[in-house]
């Protein structure tokens, strides 16, 4: 049992540092209208990507600084090889206390089992539709099947701790609400309502496409009687409800309800680059400052007082634009700026 670390930082808004996300790669088998619509990526260099015990390293002064979650994503995270041999290393940081995993389930059949016994104990798989042309016009991929047969087996190798999360955009999947929430049901799932949000790639988003969390219970309520909320309330993104015949699902409502005041994640991309914010327009170089001879120390030093510093309240602010909110950034920005897209963040 590891004693609190008395160093935990807490940053301007009294938010610990708890969850630190972890990117492993930037590139994804599929490509989600809402994350990446193009078709073609400048991709991170190579060269720049961190090694597996570059990953673990940074990983460890952010053990040291109070995180005890880890969660690994991507883009798709399933694509970066060898996979399985980072979650061990990440698995003996003295202090991790969970590891997870945010995929799209489509390679997870094959690579699954060793990523479990490598020491992954909880798997979130995004499903957004279950019809097969929907899946192909949102995805830009024909891959649903393989999907459902991730799903399966992710229930089958980590019973009780899969959650699947749903991006519901109006008139492209809202009339799906009720069958995603009876599939999920049927296989002993959580599934997580997640509001479309304005991010980093999402070059079309626009208000009117928006299902707002009010709307999503309400469009429930009808069909399953009133949602109550579930009394326990954590620092997780998602807010938990549960219907009258016990089924408990969730909703995250970054754009029409933020919760940028119980934020404790931190975010690293594949070429570690440190974001205090999904929307935060700079990060800071930890492969850098690794590459340099920092000493763990030295390290710790950096990440506690820029943690202190934070601020960062993007989606209350981007909130704030009512009428005036837009995507995040246009095409061309993006393309100046790549570690402003989603899919670099690990969302
Ligand atoms: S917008 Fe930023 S501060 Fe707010 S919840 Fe998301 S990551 Fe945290």
């Amino acid at each position: 049992m590891t004693d609190p670390p008395s160093a935990r930082p807490s940053d301007r808004l009294a938010r610990p540092l708890r969850s630190f996300r972890i990117s492993v790669t930037d590139r994804c088998n599929l490509r989600c209208s809402y994350c990446m619509p193009e078709e073609h990526y400048t991709w991170l260099p190579r060269s720049d990507i961190l090694t597996f015990d570059e990953t673990a390293r940074i990983a460890s002064c952010f053990v040291r600084l109070g995180v005890d979650k880890l969660r690994i994503t991507g883009g798709e995270p399933l694509l970066r090889q060898d996979l399985p041999e980072l979650i061990v290393l990440l698995a003996r940081i003295h202090g991790v206390r969970d590891i997870a995993l945010t995929t799209n389930g489509v390679l997870l059949p094959r690579f699954g089992a060793a990523l479990r016994d490598a020491g992954v104990r909880r798997v979130t798989v995004s499903l957004d539709t279950l019809r097969a042309d929907r899946f192909v016009a949102l995805t830009g991929r024909d891959q649903l099947a393989a999907t459902l047969a991730g799903i399966d087996r992710a229930v089958e190798l980590w019973p009780g701790a899969v959650k699947l999360n749903a991006v519901v955009m109006r008139d492209r999947n809202d009339d799906e609400l009720v069958d995603l929430l009876r599939f999920a049901r049927a296989r002993g799932v959580e599934l997580r309502f997640i509001e479309y949000m304005d991010v980093g790639g999402a070059t079309a988003w626009s208000g009117a496409t928006v299902v707002s969390r009010r709307e999503i219970l309400a469009r429930l309520a009808e069909r399953f009687g009133a949602p109550v909320p579930c009394a326990e309330r954590d620092w997780a993104p998602a807010d938990r409800f549960r219907l009258p015949d016990g089924t408990v699902f969730g909703v995250i409502s970054s754009t029409t309800e933020p919760f940028c005041r119980t934020c404790d994640r931190a975010r690293l991309t594949a070429d570690g680059m440190w974001y205090t914010c999904l929307y935060a327009k700079s990060g800071v170089d930890l492969r850098s400052a690794v590459r340099c001879g920092a000493t763990d120390a030295e390290l710790d030093a950096l990440v506690a007082r820029r943690w202190r510093e934070r601020t960062d309240r993007g989606a209350e602010e981007r909130h704030a634009l009512r009428e005036a909110r837009g995507p995040l950034a246009a095409r061309d920005e993006l393309a100046d700026d790549p570690h402003l897209e989603m899919h670099k963040r690990g969302g």
